[in-house]
């Protein structure tokens, strides 16, 4: 059903697998400001020279930048009856610009759709990535190399990026999910938002079949 739905997670939850799919399926945009700023970098704006910088480090991006671009993509023609929010808020002074913004649409936050991964799942997930030269990801649990180590096509060695490594990925839960985000669900609570909270531990479709039992389209 079209309405301003948020779905809020760790890095890793799963966020972006899931959202795009879901939100066809309530018939709104989805809206990730991790994509929108990853355009803008490619793009090489003004707004994208900025946030680099934070993106490459595992940083937030400044408030306000994010605020502004965020504002300006809701205000858009295919947003006027909602949409579902992916990477936004991160911070309980997002989560307070996104509130003033929507009290003036008239129309609070419908229901914020909590991804729950556990610290342990997030590491697994993301430090077990590992890289070739050319650019092919694999996953040593989920989807390995043929050869341990060794890229299948061209034989490459398969690397870890120095962000995936198991204390870096820890850190940046601790220290950004944890201490930043996460008060934003708390911030949805109190004002006594529907949360709905969804397993995120399976497979893909099995995370998606639970998504859609607990919100029919
Ligand atoms: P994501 O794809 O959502 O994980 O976002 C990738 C990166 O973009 C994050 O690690 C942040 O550096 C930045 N970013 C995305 N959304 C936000 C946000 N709402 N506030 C601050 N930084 C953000």
């Amino acid at each position: 059903m079209p309405g301003s739905y948020l779905i809020f997670g760790p890095p890793g939850a799963g966020k972006g697998t899931q959202a795009p799919r879901l939100a066809t399926r309530l018939g709104v945009p989805h809206v990730s400001t991790g994509d929108m700023l990853r355009a803008h970098v490619k793009g090489g704006t003004p707004l994208g020279v900025e946030a680099k910088g934070y993106m490459d480090a595992g940083d937030l991006v400044p408030d306000d930048l994010v605020v502004r671009m965020l504002g300006e993509r809701i205000a858009e023609a295919d947003a006027a009856s909602g949409f579902l929010l992916d990477g936004f808020p991160r911070t309980v002074v997002q989560a307070e610009a996104l509130d003033a913004m929507l009290a003036e649409r008239g129309r609070p936050l419908d229901c914020v759709i909590v991804l729950d991964v556990p610290e342990e799942e997030v590491v697994r997930r993301i430090s077990g990535r590992l890289v070739a030269q050319n650019g092919r990801i694999y996953h040593e649990l989920y989807d390995p190399p043929a050869t341990p180590g060794v890229d299948d096509e061209e034989g490459l060695p398969l690397v870890r990026r120095p962000d995936d490594e198991p204390d870096v990925v820890r850190n940046r839960y601790r220290n950004v999910y944890l201490a930043q985000t996460l008060p934003v669900r708390d911030h949805y609570r109190a004002a006594g938002v529907r949360e709905v909270l969804i397993d995120g531990i399976g497979s893909t479709d099995e995370v998606a079949a639970r998504l859609d039992q607990a919100l029919p389209a």
